[in-house]
């Protein structure tokens, strides 16, 4: 605001979750640059929930979300206009997986790189002489963890082992690129300047890899059939047999649809799951198979909203 005293801005030092929609409905365009895809796939949920339809049930303008991410020297922009384009539901399967596992056969046997002999120290050495977990901001247990990571790193002959890298590999760190930020930030800024001005169409997809490559384009993917943020009609439709508890299909609804913890309510507003507040009262329903919920009367033959 010193630098720029036509900007006026607010702050907030809270999660994003703990504000509603009429918080978030107030803006025409929010930029995401959050550190998780939790955060990114709440925020991209509730900004389609948000959208109103009009009679002939189509959905009016929306709160568009400029997401942006780095990770390393990799990094994307993406414009998502709720129910236009491919949200970020849509194309979950398109991210990345984390590779911060290895598998403990290489680190017993074959290590190779100095990763899996700090892996090793941490996840098998560590375990079997001390009896708790690793406090990884406790320097004391963190120097353990390298130390032994060194000396097994001698013994297969590989380099490279540092503290610092001990750090990352432990708690996971990705190391942050001032540059990537910059590009991606910069990215976000003027897609959000052309959406709010109107001066330009907006660029919907851009990725920056400053290892190989970038790849830039205007044309965002198209929303994902079935899609269970933003595909309209009856999106998904499961096959229960009477003798599946309502518990082992949640498991597989999970797994499915990639849903951490996922509500599921009747038109007439009672839920048959649901997390924290709306889990009150109904916990006795997991145990019980699709056969006994509706003998019981507490299944809705009209359909469920995940
Ligand atoms: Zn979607």
């Amino acid at each position: 605001m010193k630098r720029c005293p036509r900007v006026k801005i607010d702050y907030y030092t809270t999660k994003i979750q703990e504000f509603d929609m009429s918080f978030y409905s107030q803006f025409q365009v929010i930029i995401a640059g959050l550190d998780n895809v939790e955060a990114r796939r709440w925020m991209n949920s509730t900004l389609h929930r948000m959208v109103p339809f009009n009679e002939n049930n189509e959905p009016e303008v929306g709160t568009v979300l400029v997401d942006g991410g780095t990770e390393g020297f990799q990094g994307q922009s993406r414009v998502i206009h709720p129910y236009k384009n491919a949200c970020y539901e849509c194309t979950l399967g398109q991210l990345p997986k984390v590779e911060n596992t290895f598998a403990m056969c290489t680190l017993a046997s074959t290590p190779r790189i100095p990763e899996h002999c700090i892996a090793y120290a941490s996840q098998k050495l560590w375990h079997e002489i001390f009896k708790k977990p690793i406090d990884k901001d406790s320097p004391v247990d963190m120097h353990w963890i390298f130390e032994k990571a060194m000396e097994r790193a001698d013994q297969f002959g590989i380099r490279g082992v540092t503290y610092k890298l001990t750090m990352g590999v432990v708690k996971n760190i990705i190391p942050a690129i001032a540059s990537t930020n910059a590009l991606i930030s910069a990215a976000c800024v003027s897609e959000t300047i052309k959406i709010l001005t109107g001066c330009n169409s907006s660029i919907d997809k851009s990725f920056y890899s400053g290892q190989t490559s970038t790849n830039i384009s205007p044309i965002a993917d198209a929303p994902k059939e079935g899609c269970v943020v933003c595909s309209r009609s009856p999106t998904v439709e499961y096959t229960v047999a009477k003798d599946e508890k309502l518990c082992d299909f949640v498991q597989r609804l999970k797994k499915d649809s990639n849903l951490a913890a996922p509500n599921i309510e009747a038109d007439d507003g009672t839920y048959l799951v649901g997390t924290g507040f709306y889990a009150q009262g109904i916990e006795h329903k997991l145990e019980m198979t699709f056969g006994q919920l509706r003998e019981s009367g507490e299944f809705s033959e009209n359909g469920y909203t995940i």
